[in-house]
């Protein structure tokens, strides 16, 4: 029997070696709009005060509070976005909307609900009361200029770009999206829409891969499938290292003969590991490999290139990308949090231990009180995809002997993270 040279290495120890080789790319400034899902990468500062104007906060009257409910003069009428150049003095009062800028002299808003106004006279209803800064907003009461508004490493959604928007600022410096390539390995893979050949199974790994880089929040670049021939094998790779930051192949490196790759990352790379102890993805690999030079040759500098080797049955390369490549792709991101959020949950059923390694099982979990229970999604064969679709969760399960009862609580690995508020 052929022997693995490489040692099995742990889940723990394998993660800690990727994110000591995966950085945070550097900083870009990128249009707000495209900013959707990204790493702030630097601290901002209010460049300016919100509102930047005392605004009314209600449609009705800047007045002053000191007149108290003596009728007023109307002697105007005050829009927001426009420049009316009144002035409040004793006695009068100015019909104004909300968000416009209260004239100069007025110190209070009275909404229009709590006034009458009768031929250019304003009168406040006697049971309402008016007091200095009544529904005015003070210029910097929202924020204040030269106010942290946002640290470096939050994430932008909705509202922190609106925040920036609302600041005037129409980019964010953020750290550059990694380019994902992906390759299929393997001279059985026939292309969905084509027909099948003999001997022929269709590629998925790429379609899965393709889809968890952009969910990771990579940008995924499709470099197709390679053959098992040795020379293609390296001048696509050679070419793929040149275009992607980082490079997930599928398939070639179990221990058949036609598993190129590995002899190929030690000739051009250093490879940290060759196999983990894990189930399904056991001969997981990871390298780093500088890019090439347009004849192939490598590259004296320029940046390190990390290339995930993941295996080629379905479920290991799901897996395996889930653990591994994911959170490279976020640490190159700037995320903080890289690894999939962790809940307890327990098992709704027994679950079989296997004696030899740590197993990830897919399980859907649902909700009975207050406690989350996991479900097998069946067969657990690194063929069958199946048994990842529908899952949302990685059933962490030691090594070891027999089974666990139902009842018992292990973690799980989330891949749908909206479970993290329902399982709070
Ligand atoms: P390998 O490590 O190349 O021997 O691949 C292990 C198993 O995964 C084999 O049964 C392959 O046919 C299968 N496989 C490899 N690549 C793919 C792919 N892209 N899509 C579906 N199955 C694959
Ligand atoms: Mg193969």
């Amino acid at each position: 029997m052929r022997e693995s040279p490489y040692p099995l290495v742990s889940v723990d120890d394998a993660q800690a070696t990727v994110l000591r080789w995966a950085c945070p790319l550097p900083v870009q400034e990128v249009p707000l709009r495209s900013a959707q899902g990204l790493v702030l990468a630097r601290d901002v500062v209010a460049p300016l005060s919100l509102p930047p104007f005392p605004a009314a906060a209600m449609d009705g009257f800047a007045l002053l509070a000191a007149d108290g409910h003596a009728p007023r003069r109307l002697i105007g009428e005050q829009m927001a976005g426009r420049v009316a150049g009144l002035t409040v003095t004793p006695g009068a009062a100015v019909r104004i909307t909300t968000g416009a800028p209260v004239p100069p002299g007025a110190d209070a808003v009275v909404k229009v609900e709590a006034a009458d106004e009768v031929d250019g006279t304003v009168v406040v209803h006697p049971d309402h009361p008016v007091r200095p800064g009544l529904n005015v907003r003070p210029v910097g009461s929202d924020v204040a200029q030269g106010q942290p508004v946002l640290a470096a490493g939050q994430v932008l959604g909705p509202a922190e770009l609106g925040v920036l928007a609302s600041l005037g600022l129409s980019t964010v410096p953020v750290h550059r999206q990694p380019v994902v390539g992906i390759f299929s390995t393997g001279d059985e893979l026939a292309e969905p829409g084509q027909p099948l050949g003999p001997g022929q199974i269709y590629d998925s790994n790429r379609t899965t891969l393709v889809a968890a880089v952009a969910q990771a929040g990579g940008q995924p670049l499709d470099l197709g499938i390679i053959r098992d021939d040795p020379a293609e094998l390296e001048r696509r790779l050679a070419a793929g290292l040149v275009e992607a930051d980082l490079l997930v192949t599928s398939g070639g490196v179990s221990m058949g003969e036609l598993d190129l790759l590995k002899p190929l990352l030690e000739r051009w790379g250093t490879v940290h590991f060759g196999r983990v102890l894990m189930k399904p993805g056991k001969p997981m690999t990871f390298a780093t490999l500088r890019a090439r030079r347009p004849d192939g040759q490598p590259a004296s500098e320029g940046p390190w290139r990390l290339f995930f080797a993941l295996p080629g049955n379905p479920v290991s390369a799901l897996v395996t990308f889930q653990l591994f490549v994911r959170p490279a792709i976020r640490r190159m991101m700037g995320h903080r949090a890289v690894g999939l959020p962790q809940i307890v949950a327990t098992l709704g059923h027994p679950f079989r231990l296997d004696p030899e390694r740590p197993e990830f099982h897919r399980v859907t979990l649902h909700r009975e009180g207050s406690r989350c229970v996991a479900v097998s999604t069946g067969s657990q064969a690194s063929s069958r995809l199946l048994s990842a679709a529908g899952a949302n969760g990685l059933l962490v399960l030691e090594k070891g002997r027999g089974e666990l009862p139902a009842g018992v609580e292990r973690p799980v690995l989330l891949l749908d993270d909206t479970w993290l508020s329902a399982a709070a």
